[in-house]
């Protein structure tokens, strides 16, 4: 009898381990809400890992210990090869590369209002497609199932993860539509175009002008009247920046407008499971915060 108990319990003992949910791959994400999104798919399975955070998108600067883990990984999840260029560098055997904007609808990237170079974005995308809840959605499916299909032990868990996380996202969204929804006609401005994808789930109206703090650091004083005459007449009082270093500039735009910081990838939000649902909440918050005083 103590025999068949002993050989029943390493039964179970087996059945349980081969359904623990654990996996030895290794799933590095290169932003913060990307990872976010993967690790939602991951949890309860694996950890993802996070390159080490840099203060914008545009100039990855890779430490040592990101080109290793990116080395040593067996599947990279990332935006696009014309935003993280340094992925494919990293391409070689077995390893999958993972590029999300192909499970989305982009959108081109708009011009800048007041640019004095001629700037050829008829062929550009807007990257920043992780800011629309709807194109979260989509990553998250595909990321789900390109995990299902390499680590097929673990595609119930995973698909499981998904289907709960597309749930929370909605959500989410849900109370951001109705939090933002009497604010729809509000005119502002941006200093980088990241929201395009934001505005248009959520409705807000299409900036009065797009400025870009690089090329707008020697605008001519023409433009400047330019814009300080529609800001004027406009109503325009809300200036949304992604950082505090663009923030100077705008200042000089008008006494009366308000200069308020949307962050894009999160940067000051713990990384984890839940940062993709804070980095939207963020921004929400802060677009409201700028309507509600401008009232
Ligand atoms: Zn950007």
């Amino acid at each position: 009898m103590r025999h068949l108990l002993a050989s029943f319990l390493s039964l179970l003992f087996t059945l349980y381990h081969s359904t623990a949910f654990s996996s030895n791959l290794k799933i590095v994400a290169t932003i913060k809400p990307v990872h976010s999104l993967v690790a939602s798919v991951t949890d309860g399975i694996s950890k993802p890992l996070l390159l080490a955070c840099t203060a914008s998108v545009h100039d990855h600067a890779l430490k040592p210990s990101d080109a290793s883990n990116l080395e040593s990984s067996d599947v990279i999840f990332y935006v696009d090869d014309n935003l993280e260029t340094f992925v494919k560098t990293f391409a070689r055997g077995n390893k999958k590369l993972v590029q999300l904007s192909k499970a989305v609808n982009l959108l081109p990237a708009r011009p800048h209002s007041f640019s004095r170079h001629i700037i050829h974005i008829q062929d550009e995308k807007d990257l920043h497609i992780w800011l629309s809840p709807e194109n979260a959605k989509n990553m998250i499916l595909s990321i789900s199932t390109t995990l299902s299909r390499i680590d097929k032990e673990n595609s119930y868990k995973y698909n499981q993860n998904a289907m709960r996380a597309i749930k929370k996202i909605d959500q989410e969204a849900e109370k951001i539509t109705r939090e933002l929804n009497g604010f729809k006609s509000k005119k502002y401005i941006v200093t980088h175009d990241a929201y395009q994808y934001f505005e248009k789930y959520f409705g807000l109206s299409h900036p009065s002008a797009i400025l870009s703090i690089e090329e707008d650091a020697y605008m001519g004083m023409r433009s400047l009247m330019k814009l300080r005459k529609m800001m004027k007449e406009e109503n325009i009082k809300c200036i949304f920046s992604s950082s505090q270093e663009d923030s100077i500039k705008p200042k000089s735009l008008s006494n009366d407008a308000k200069m308020v910081i949307l962050d894009p990838i999160g940067s000051d939000i713990e990384p984890g499971k839940e940062a993709y649902l804070a980095i939207i909440n963020d921004i929400a918050q802060n677009f409201k915060s700028c309507f509600i005083g401008s009232q």
